[in-house]
């Protein structure tokens, strides 16, 4: 049974290329955080490390873990599957731990239907603007120009789901956007107040979806 000293589930969302990633492995950084590594079909990047970044399976692997009931959740994102196993963030929870996930709204929306007892906090990163977000995913997959273009036609979709989370930040800049996080957590943790101007988030996302 979950109780006081418990860790808490932090979700960080985000459409494709808005820096969450770097985002969850600086708050990993912190006493007590521990990032819940995903399993995915998906081929590693150059730069991404097996068992640390994700567990890359083939989908026979993945379906068997379905099947299993090992996921606390799973979804298809750009044709590939990934998920969050329940056993490592149950455990790491129940030993104090906060688990940071680096999902999509999808598996977001699964975590919070489970309604578990362990307190949860939902974030949901936004670039500045589209331009910078083209250049940003343009920068990461040099390769195939493709990807990027497929990626931007997914954002004006994926950005519609902000309305679900608990907080919206705008990262224009890394290290500013990390101390927003961070405040709001702790604030959350210990029942403080909370810096958080919700019209100015507003009429940001009227502009990128404009
Ligand atoms: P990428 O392929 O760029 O690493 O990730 C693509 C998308 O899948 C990102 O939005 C990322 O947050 C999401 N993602 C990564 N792991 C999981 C997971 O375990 N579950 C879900 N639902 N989404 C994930």
């Amino acid at each position: 049974m979950p109780i006081d000293n418990d860790g808490v589930m932090i979700i960080l969302s985000s459409p494709s290329g808005a820096g969450k990633t770097t985002l969850v492995k600086l708050l990993s950084k912190l006493d007590d955080f521990e990032i819940s590594i995903s399993h995915t079909t998906r081929k590693p990047r150059q730069n991404e490390i097996p068992n640390k970044d994700y567990y890359f399976v083939n989908e026979k692997e993945f379906k068997r873990l379905i099947k299993n009931q090992e996921f606390l959740e799973y979804a298809k994102v750009f044709n590939n599957f990934y998920g969050s196993t329940r056993t490592p963030v149950i455990n790491s929870l129940n030993n104090g731990k906060n688990v940071l996930f680096d999902i999509d709204w999808q598996g977001a929306d699964q975590i919070k239907n489970k309604k578990l007892d362990y307190k949860l906090i939902t974030f949901f990163i936004l670039p500045p603007s589209k331009k910078i977000l083209f250049e940003r995913l343009s920068n990461r997959d040099m390769k195939d120009k493709l990807i990027a273009e497929e990626r931007m036609k997914q954002f004006d979709h994926d950005v519609l789901h902000w309305i679900n989370y608990d907080y919206v930040i705008i990262n224009n800049d890394i290290e500013n956007c990390y101390q927003k996080i961070y405040s709001l957590i702790q604030a959350e943790i210990k029942n403080g107040s909370k810096d958080y101007d919700k019209d100015f988030i507003r009429s940001h996302i009227e502009k990128l979806t404009s």
